[in-house]
């Protein structure tokens, strides 16, 4: 099934997302947690694709496990920089040939072994120049991402109208970055919809179960930490148990808040980690019931 079809057949959808298996983290595990991931009847798991392509066949494959294993929804991240028309193609009937309907296409970031100029080398400049080429195959249904605290190499209003020009080449559903503040995601749809995006929002939420963890993602991510979360950490940094009920805690009163303020999508970041998204979720069990 389309993803757009999803967002029509239900008030709020609840997703997941795993990045393929590495050198730290085997198959074999990432196949467990899929299956574990998967009793939860989430409404579809998407699955990242490496920087520069690193992780192709490993993302379509465990994607292809995810719908015609599971028979759960899939959406496969893809990347544009430095790719060629031709290897574009290539993936898309990969997909296509494992049943798979749902891209979220990206611009995606410089590949560890290259520098700027590898933004020339291939065939897209941004996310929405893949999202047309996506688009014009009539294929598949196609996200995007977006920055509710804004992407780092622009500020609020042009970020804000390249969105726009990304979800006019053809986005039907868009995903958000990280955030820990909920009146940054508020206000950012609120600005969205006063530019004419009508698209659905879904809210990227990461459990915190560790202090160190919280610093790693916001160097990345560019996302602010408002005080009572900050209160938390300094609280709670030494000790990892209250840490980790805390971040629990934290993460099931920010989708409280988020769906009752009427958000589209809630889409947990689970970093290939099932025990903090079964807590969650069996915190909001019945509220989840309302959505269907
Ligand atoms: P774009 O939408 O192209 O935006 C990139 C920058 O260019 C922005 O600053 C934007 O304002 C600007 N811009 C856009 N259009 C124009 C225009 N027409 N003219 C001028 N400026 C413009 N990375 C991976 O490598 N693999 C993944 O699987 C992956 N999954 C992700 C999932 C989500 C939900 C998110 C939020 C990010 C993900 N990323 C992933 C990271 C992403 O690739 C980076 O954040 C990247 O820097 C931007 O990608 P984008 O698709 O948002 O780019």
């Amino acid at each position: 099934m389309k993803i757009k079809d999803i967002y029509k057949n239900k008030k709020a959808v609840f997703s997941f997302e795993i990045f393929p298996p590495n050198e730290n983290f085997s198959s074999e595990k990432l196949y467990e947690v899929i299956n574990e991931l998967s009793t939860q009847n989430p409404d579809f798991i998407s699955v990242t694709y490496g920087a520069g392509g690193t992780t192709r066949g490993g993302t379509i494959e465990i994607a292809s496990y995810i719908k015609n294993k599971l028979n759960i929804e899939t959406v496969t991240h893809l990347t544009c920089v430095g790719s060629r028309k031709s290897e574009i193609e290539s993936f898309l009937d990969e997909l296509e040939s494992n049943n798979i309907e749902n891209i979220l296409a990206l611009r995606g970031d410089i590949p560890k072994d290259k520098d700027e100029n590898v933004y020339h080398e291939g065939d897209f400049l941004y996310a929405s120049d893949l999202v047309k080429e996506i688009r014009a195959t009539n294929r598949f249904s196609v996200g995007g991402a977006f920055y509710p605290e804004v992407h780092r190499e622009n500020n609020d209003l042009i970020d804000l109208f390249n969105l726009k020009k990304k979800v006019d080449s053809g986005v039907d559903f868009l995903v958000s970055q990280i955030f820990f503040d909920n009146e940054s995601f508020l206000d950012f749809r609120d600005k969205a919809e006063k530019v004419g995006i009508n698209t659905p929002l879904a809210a990227g939420i990461i459990p915190v179960t560790n202090a160190k963890q919280i610093k790693r993602i916001t160097s990345l991510c560019n996302c602010k930490i408002p005080k009572k979360l900050e209160k938390i950490l300094n609280a709670y940094e030494d000790n990892s148990e209250a840490m980790y009920q805390a971040g629990i805690a934290y993460a099931t009163e920010q989708i409280i808040e988020l769906l009752s303020s009427g958000v589209k999508g809630i889409h947990i970041y689970t970093m290939n980690k099932t025990h903090a998204v079964n807590e969650i979720l069996k915190n909001i069990n019945s509220i989840r019931k309302y959505y269907e």
